[in-house]
């Protein structure tokens, strides 16, 4: 079966000439096998389609065979993208804000906001699983807004409140990113918010989906002139090339937690790490280390001159009030390193 979708996939991969007007096809196809999977055809088109639909998933392989085993994997993903498309109108999502420490000033300067989904059938359902999904259906653009929005609101909140501003940091998939709505929508929600862009930064991805072309640096360069701050997150994961690198108007490097997991165990990591600090501020950018969970890994880091912390040793993601509450205790306290 596979072998016949293979030729099927063989066949239309060749540009189809019409008339001068060269046409391009993909094709994607789900296979399910009687009698292993299924002995019904009603079950045999179920398993079938919901191989297809995993297939859209994945960007490996545009034929996907259903596998018993994955089942259950491939059931659930198909039930978080029909659940997430409801979420937002039935207000199903929070954000929670985890705490960015300043090394020099040894308290907190700023939070990064993440979101929470929990919904009543699936349960809490983390973001790790439903933003590629999310990604892949465009439900993306809508929650990437909600997000910048709610913080935005809050930020403000908490300003008329009287409490002393810090920056918040929101992630931005380089889907979003790469949209042509992206400025037009960033703006619109400024001025409704009435945030101030001085506190806004913007985390986006260094990933494969982030096209280093020249749309983006003048995105990049027009973000940083309306006075907001760029970090690049989850850096070391992605593809970036030093030459690349170099053009981005990025103000922050977030060194990936992976890298400092095994910073006293893995010969060369701390090499690794030192470099990368030394690469971000040889390039003018401040360098932050995510994933910071123990005393010993922060002050390894304070020695070498990494600028922000973030981690479970500082600070879980946080609820409003317990912010509010970590707020109140970090002015109290001087020496949380
Ligand atoms: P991220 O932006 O790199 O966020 C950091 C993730 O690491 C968060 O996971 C945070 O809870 C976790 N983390 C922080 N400190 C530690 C630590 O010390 N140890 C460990 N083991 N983990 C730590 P979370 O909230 O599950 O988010 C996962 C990813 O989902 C985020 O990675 C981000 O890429 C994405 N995400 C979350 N919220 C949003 C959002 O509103 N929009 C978009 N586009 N992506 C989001
Ligand atoms: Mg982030
Ligand atoms: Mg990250």
């Amino acid at each position: 079966m596979r072998h016949k979708a293979e030729k099927c996939y063989t066949a239309l991969a060749q540009p189809f000439d019409i008339d001068g007007t060269v046409i391009s096809l993909t094709m994607k196809a789900g296979i399910s096998h009687y009698p292993e999977d299924a002995t019904t055809s009603e079950n045999l088109m179920y398993y079938a389609k919901l191989a297809l639909h995993a297939s859209f998933h994945t960007t490996q392989t545009a034929i996907k065979e259903f596998k018993i085993e994955t089942r259950d994997e491939i059931l659930r993903t198909v039930q978080i993208e029909q659940y997430l498309a409801q979420a937002l109108d039935q207000n199903q999502f929070e954000i929670v804000f985890q705490p960015k420490i300043s090394a020099v000033q040894q308290k907190m300067t700023g939070v990064e906001v993440l979101a929470r989904w929990t919904q009543s059938e699936l349960g809490f359902v983390s973001p790790a699983e439903f933003i590629p999904i999310a990604e892949k259906t465009g439900a993306i653009h809508a929650l990437g807004d909600w997000v910048l929005r709610t913080a935005c609101l809050r930020w403000v909140a908490w300003k008329e409140a009287g409490v002393s501003p810090f920056s918040i940091a929101v992630n931005v998939s380089p889907l979003q990113f790469a949209s042509q709505e992206f400025l037009p929508r960033l703006e619109k929600i400024l001025l409704e918010t009435h945030m101030d862009p001085a506190y806004l930064e913007l985390e986006i991805t260094e990933s494969a989906a982030l096209s280093y072309e020249t749309a983006t640096y003048e995105k990049l360069a027009t973000i940083q002139a309306r006075g907001i701050r760029v970090s690049l997150d989850d850096f070391g994961t992605g593809y970036s090339s030093f030459t690349q690198l170099r053009s981005l108007s990025v103000q922050l490097l977030k060194i990936d937690r992976s890298f400092i997991t095994s910073l006293f165990e893995e010969k060369n990591q701390q090499a690794i790490v030192q470099s990368m600090i030394q690469l971000g501020h040889n390039l003018e950018m401040e360098v932050l280390i995510e994933g910071v969970e123990t005393v010993e890994q922060a002050d390894w880091l304070a020695r070498e001159g990494c600028d922000y912390f973030q981690g479970y040793y500082f600070s879980r993601p946080l609820t409003e009030t317990a912010l509010m509450d970590y707020l109140t205790a970090d002015s109290m306290d001087e020496h949380i390193m």
